[in-house]
């Protein structure tokens, strides 16, 4: 069979290649990929930046956000042949930590999990994969292609159970949240926020494409501009950007009592703003509370599959502004102005 691989840590590497099918040993089901989307940390693997090939190999198969249909459900009860299926991404440390002996591998505690098309095992972007039982999610048939966007929407479905979490301090009726960046993570994130039925404003800093009108159609507010100038104090805020100025505004911004979580990872940037006793005295002051997610476990895949069969499917549709071919895998990672979910499509929907 044909795969995107990737030699990590080697600068534009990506093939599109013939490789083995996959072995029984990664999977009793055999699953035949429908599409993969594409996101930043892809593009970081294939600049060499970021991932982990397998023990013992070079090559990883590329590919961590997954569509498939199951050929052959071996002795899972739960599938049948047909059904559409998305693979987890994470699996738990073999230590186990005390996170991942309870299946919060998505919390786990010494780093040695391991990730599929990230760290260490074979992603998604082959023809056929396989994925063992407990390891994927049954999508809602009427999503069809729109089931490629789950993986995202758990990253943001964990992202808010931890806000809920926040309840537990005190008590909190949060009513305005801000989401940082309009990429499909926020995108994601504001159609959950308003799913819960908060006031939604969703900011980044074009002005004009697709944005703008897709944040205004899930039923939230758009902003360009600083976060400073959105003229309410957010009771929480979705940081999906990363940028250094970006989550300093929001410090500086957010209301009294509220919660900023985390969830894009950048580096650098300039470095002047608050220092980190001014963070300390805003965050003291306020009794605000700053929080990081990243991954997702089987919890989060569940809930964020009903999010997406629960939501406007036509919306959905607008955020895949790209599909293109396996082989054209050079051109699907190259961020174009107007993307907003790139995805590559194997032709099997
Ligand atoms: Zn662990």
């Amino acid at each position: 069979m044909k795969a995107v691989t990737v030699q990590p840590g080697v600068a534009d590497s990506v093939r599109f290649e013939e490789v083995p099918e996959p072995d029984e040993s990664t999977g009793s089901i055999l699953v035949e990929a429908v599409a993969v989307g594409l996101c930043g940390t892809d593009v970081e693997i294939a600049s060499g930046k970021y991932g982990w090939a397998p023990p013992g190999r070079d090559r990883l198969i590329l590919g961590h956000e997954s569509l498939g249909r199951v050929i052959d459900p071996g002795p899972e009860r739960s599938l049948k042949p047909g059904d559409l299926v998305v693979g987890i991404v994470r699996r738990p440390d073999p230590v186990p930590c005390p996170n991942c002996a309870v299946g919060e591998w998505d919390m786990c505690r010494n780093g040695q999990y391991t990730e599929r098309g990230i760290k260490e095992i074979d992603g998604f972007l082959s023809e056929r994969w396989r994925t063992e039982p407990g390891y994927f999610t049954k999508m809602d048939p009427s999503l069809g292609l729109l089931g490629v966007l789950l993986e995202p929407t758990t990253v943001v479905g964990k992202a808010w159970e931890l806000v809920g979490a926040m309840r537990a301090r005190a008590f909190w009726e949060p009513r305005l949240v801000l989401v940082t960046g309009a990429g499909p993570i926020g995108m994601l994130a504001a159609m959950i926020g308003v799913q819960h039925g908060f006031d939604v404003h969703v900011l980044d800093r074009v002005t004009e494409g697709a944005k703008p009108q897709l944040v205004h159609d899930v039923g939230a507010t758009y902003h360009s501009g600083a976060v400073t100038d959105v003229g309410f104090q957010p009771d929480v805020v979705i940081e999906c950007t990363g940028v250094g100025s970006v989550i300093v505004d929001a410090i500086r911004s957010v209301g009294s009592g509220g919660v900023i979580c985390l969830t894009g990872v950048g580096s650098g940037g300039p470095t002047s703003g608050l220092s980190p006793a001014d963070v300390a005295k805003e965050l003291v002051l306020q009794n605000n509370v700053i929080l990081g997610s990243v991954n997702a476990n089987r919890r989060h895949f569940y809930r964020a599959a009903e999010a997406l069969a629960a939501a406007d499917h036509a919306w959905l549709e607008r955020l895949i502004t790209r599909q293109v071919p396996p082989q054209d895998i050079a051109q699907a990672l190259k961020h174009g102005p107007d993307d907003i979910k790139v995805v590559v499509d194997f032709g099997a929907s």
